[in-house]
C-alpha cells in the first residue's frame, strides 16, 4: 500500500551546470513509474531543477526551510520562497542540520510544520548517534525524536530513519537493524497519528544506502524507500537504486 520514496539528497554539490546534465541523464533513464523519486539539489539550483522536472513525475526537494513565512532572519528561506521556486518537498531535521547547525527536535518540528502550511511535503530525519546506539539507547532517542510529531499533518510526511553513524561513513545498518528502527519509528507515529495513519507514512531508510545493498534493506516491510546523500550525485547509481526499489515493488 505504500509506494516506495527514493529521494537524492545533494547537501552542498552541484551548481546550474551540473543540476541540468544530472537532471537530463535522470529524465533518460525513465525511472520506473511504480517509484517515487525525489532530487533535492542546493537553493540556487532549484529553478533550474524546477524548470527541467516541469512534466516529469520526479519531484523537488529544498533543504531546508525557516518556521516563519518572513522576516530578519538572514541566510534563512521560507515555505513560500520554496514553493514560488517549484519545490514541493523540504528534508527538515537533517543530523548535518543538528550536528553543524544546532537543529534540535523543537526547531525541526517549528520548520516542518511550517513547511506543512506553505503545502511542502515533509523528509522529517531522526536517528542516533554511534554513542547512542552503544550505551542502547537508540529506542529512547528515536521516540524523543518522533515526540511530537504528532502535531504536524500526517499527510504529505514521510519519516527518513538516518543512523548518524551510517551517513557518509560507508558504514550501513544491517537490514535487520533497519528492520527493527524502522517497525519502531511506526510504533511511534502510531501513538502521534494512529495505527490506521502510521499505516501509510512512509519510513526512508538513510545512511550509505547503495546499488549493492538498495535490494536487501528496501526488501524490509518497513523500510519504503531511501535518503540517498553520496549515490545520489551520480545518475548511474541513483538509477540503479530506484531499479531496485522497482523489483521490491514488484514483490521479487
Ligand atoms: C544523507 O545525507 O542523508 C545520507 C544518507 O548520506 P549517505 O547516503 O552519503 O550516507
Amino acid at each position: 500500500m505504500r509506494r516506495f520514496l527514493i529521494a537524492g539528497n545533494w547537501k552542498m554539490h552541484k551548481g546550474v551546470g551540473e543540476t541540468s546534465a544530472f537532471i537530463e541523464g535522470l529524465l533518460a533513464t525513465d525511472p520506473s513509474p511504480a517509484v517515487d523519486v525525489v532530487v533535492s539539489p542546493p537553493f540556487t539550483s532549484l529553478p533550474t531543477a524546477a524548470m527541467l522536472l516541469t512534466g516529469s513525475k520526479i519531484g523537488l526537494a529544498a533543504q531546508n526551510v525557516h518556521w516563519e513565512a518572513s522576516g530578519a532572519f538572514t541566510g534563512e528561506i521560507s515555505g513560500e520562497m520554496l514553493t514560488e521556486l517549484g519545490a514541493e518537498w523540504v528534508i527538515v531535521g537533517h543530523s548535518e542540520r543538528r550536528t553543524f547547525f544546532g537543529e534540535t527536535d523543537r526547531t525541526a518540528r517549528d520548520r516542518a510544520r511550517a513547511a506543512q502550511q506553505a503545502g511542502l511535503k515533509v523528509i522529517y530525519c531522526i536517528g542516533e548517534t554511534l554513542e547512542e546506539r552503544e550505551s542502547d539507547r537508540t529506542f529512547q532517542v528515536l521516540e524523543s525524536q518522533t515526540d511530537g510529531l504528532g502535531g504536524l499533518s500526517h499527510a504529505g510526511l514521510v519519516v527518513a530513519y538516518e543512523p548518524v553513524w551510517a551517513i557518509g561513513t560507508g558504514r550501513t545498518a544491517s537490514p535487520d537493524q533497519a528492520q527493527e528502527a524502522h517497525a519502531f519509528v511506526r510504533g511511534c507515529l502510531e501513538r502521534a497519528f494512529s495505527a490506521v495513519r502510521a499505516e501509510g507514512i512512509r519510513i526512508l531508510y538513510g545512511g550509505s544506502l547503495k546499488p549493492g545493498n538498495a535490494h536487501e534493506l528496501l526488501s524490509k516491510p518497513d523500510v519504503d524507500g531511501g535518503l540517498i546523500g553520496g549515490a545520489s550525485l551520480d545518475v548511474e547509481s541513483f538509477s540503479a537504486i530506484i531499479r531496485a526499489a522497482a523489483v521490491c515493488a514488484a514483490g521479487e
